[in-house]
């Protein structure tokens, strides 16, 4: 638990989205296990994200973390609840969340209104979990290509703000993945082991 350290900043605004119940889960999976909208992450994740306030000022603009720390008793529970292949990794030891190694993020106003993108952070919106659960996955498919970085169909707004998010980052330390915009790994992610929560 020592690499671990509570993220608390101006620039920053927590917002966890597994300790709410507008989710993929449509439930508050980290309030059900005693972790609520604690933001917690690898200390070199914090010291990247902190790289980024003299941009962040500039651009007028904060940034909503929806996920980072992920303590793996709460992703066992996501795998429990969700028991579908391809929305959690099986294994907690392969999600970058449980290694606390990886954020969910989007830029907002100073207001904290999140800006125009192709989707919601973690296009899997409640509505789809309904559809999902009842064995019907077309719309949840055409969806989630909306949530991939080649997504070029969005308006041209939502599409200069992810690539923005983007450049932003990974000219921070971070790397993206190619089929959730808001996804950011540290780079050498590789080289940190699992963090159990106690
Ligand atoms: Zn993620």
């Amino acid at each position: 638990m020592s690499a671990l350290v509570l993220f608390e900043n101006e620039h920053f605004i927590a917002d966890l989205m597994y300790a709410r119940a507008n989710n993929m889960l449509s439930r508050p999976v980290y309030e059900e296990v005693g972790f609520g909208n604690r933001l917690y992450m690898h200390k070199d994740v914090s010291e990247r994200l902190l790289s980024l306030v003299p941009e962040l000022e500039k651009m007028g603009c904060k940034m909503r973390i929806c996920d980072a720390y992920r303590p793996p008793i709460a992703h066992i529970k996501c795998v429990e609840v969700v028991p579908i292949q391809g929305f959690f990794k099986a294994d907690y030891k392969m999600s970058n969340h449980c290694h606390g190694t990886a954020v969910d993020v989007c830029l907002t106003d100073l207001e904290g209104n999140n800006l125009v993108y192709p989707t919601e952070v973690d296009a899997y919106t409640p509505e789809f979990a309904a559809q999902v659960a009842e064995g019907k996955f077309e719309a949840f498919q055409a969806h989630l290509k909306k949530a991939r970085h080649d997504y070029m169909e969005a308006e041209a707004e939502a599409i200069r703000n992810r690539e923005e998010l983007k450049n932003l980052m990974e000219s921070h330390g971070f790397r993206a993945i190619s089929h959730e915009w808001w996804h950011y790994d540290l780079v050498g992610w590789q080289n940190y082991p699992v963090i159990e929560w106690d």
